[in-house]
């Protein structure tokens, strides 16, 4: 039987980095095994569902280029199926219909707690004679008496839990609308879902299906829980997939970064695609929970970054500059600087930062710079080079740095004598990338421009 795996988030949230790792386990098992990937939406909890967060997480999946076989597939549109299977479990007495009240439920559950028991359903309606539909009720599904249930986990290995932990749960309530617990086992047997891999914060989940997937007579499927992802930003919407878009980090980073948090393939620490699939396993899929670091995932970032091809990076990078009030266009000159920068950011957004001055002529000079390379003796060498820049056949960093070697030469200065007045000029700081590059990136005019007007800092 191929491999079927599904990534079910609640549309209730956009897509958070802990359960991006879950899905791109799901995928990279998938695309591992040769199975599908099924993209299902939880959204039958109507307070907090939200059709925004759905399209959101469609969004924030495409983006991270991990589209699903099959998907989305919503829950709130398979109600039908839900009844269907409610009714037939009620048929073979796998479940009863349950009178209690709110009230009644509580004052049991507060008992319980007085006499030092842990809360748990009595079982009241489990063998009532006289079942009426037509008087407001739940739905309870009957859990086994006896025994325990085991879980060959793939990442948990072997866990056994005590029936005598579970209770009657509810399956549908008194509104009609079906429980997750019912739900999740109603849509991964109909999907025939061979394998199911979600937060181990499910675990206790695991429990409570297994006896449903008895009582619909399916074989459950194999478990796979993942430990979960601890130093995530709590604060609403911050650990989203679009708010790390935004920030500038690219999606080949993320999942890059991601698929090592619990996984591991020897110490390599960077992964195509192509490699993630080849390498993934639950082999190497570690019980501990791992921590979500910043710094690790900006270094990742910046490894892409310069992983890219010079074009591509540039197109990505246009939105972030425009962001900053640039008027860019995608060009081979944009493609250059991209080049030239990209050793100097660790994000999009601190490449558009530091890149500022190729942009825009509005920057302050650095003072002590000014102070120590502006010097009023150099004016004559300066003046020839932009004459000479002027005349330049060719604009390019071999041709620049030709003339910039000669006009050192015929005024008996020393390269640096020219290049940090250059960077000054250019950028108002004498950081910057080699100066023939700096020069080349800028069309001769502006160059041309900016290096007169620095002059006028020869007399401060
Ligand atoms: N909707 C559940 C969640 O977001 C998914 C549970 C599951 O994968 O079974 O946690």
């Amino acid at each position: 039987m191929s491999v079927r795996v599904r990534f079910a988030p609640s549309n209730t949230g956009h897509l958070h980095m802990g359960s991006v790792r879950t899905a791109l386990f799901n995928y990279l098992f998938a695309r591992n095994q040769g199975g599908e990937f099924i993209l299902r939406i939880e959204d039958t909890d109507r307070e907090r569902s939200r059709d925004e967060y759905t399209e959101s997480i469609i969004e924030a999946m495409q983006w991270l280029d991990m589209e699903p076989d099959e998907g989305p597939i919503l829950q709130s549109e398979r109600f039908d199926l839900y009844d269907e299977k409610v009714e037939s479990l009620l048929q073979s007495g796998h479940a009863y219909r349950c009178y209690c009240t709110p009230e009644e439920l509580e004052a049991q559950r507060e008992q319980a707690l007085a006499e030092g028991r842990k809360p748990k359903y009595s079982g009241k309606c489990r063998d009532l004679d006289d079942t009426p539909d037509d008087e407001a009720h739940t739905v309870r599904i009957k859990m086994p008496t006896e025994g325990s249930i085991t879980i060959d986990d793939l990442v948990q290995g072997e866990v056994t839990v005590s029936v005598e932990e579970l209770d009657d749960f509810i399956i549908r309530r008194t509104d009609g609308v079906p429980t997750y617990n019912f739900v999740v086992v109603v849509d991964d047997s109909d999907m025939d879902i061979t394998h199911v891999i979600r937060g181990d914060d499910h675990l206790n989940n695991t429990f409570r299906q297994i006896p449903v997937y008895r009582a619909l007579g399916v074989e459950p499927p194999t478990f796979a829980h993942l430990p979960l992802l601890a130093g995530l930003s709590k604060r609403k919407g911050s650990a989203g997939v679009q708010h790390y878009r935004d920030r500038g980090y690219l999606p080949e980073a993320l999942i890059n970064y991601l698929s090592r948090l619990g996984w591991s393939h020897g110490d390599q620490e960077l992964f195509s695609r192509e490699e993630l699939v080849e390498y993934f396993g639950f082999d190497s899929v570690g019980k501990s929970p791992s921590n979500f670091d910043e710094d690790k995932l900006n270094w990742v970032n910046s490894e892409w970054m310069k992983r890219l091809d010079p074009s591509d990076l540039a197109r990505r990078w246009v939105p972030f500059l425009e962001d900053k009030g640039f008027d860019v266009e995608f060009d081979e000159r944009l493609a250059e600087i991209a080049e030239m920068m990209r050793d100097r950011a660790q994000t999009l957004v601190e490449m558009a930062d530091v890149s500022a001055y190729f942009f825009s002529d509005d920057f302050e000079y650095d003072d002590s710079a000014v102070e120590k390379w502006m010097d009023p003796d150099h004016r004559p060498a300066l003046e020839a080079l932009i004459e000479g820049l002027e005349a330049l056949e060719e604009w390019s960093g071999d041709a620049i740095g030709s003339l910039y070697r000669s006009v050192g030469k015929e005024h008996g200065l020393g390269l640096a004598k020219l290049a940090q007045p250059t960077r000054i000029s250019l950028t108002g700081s004498t950081t910057s990338p080699s100066v023939f590059d700096l020069v080349a990136a800028f069309d001769r005019d502006e160059a041309t421009s900016r290096l007169r007007r620095g002059l006028q800092l020869l007399d401060e």
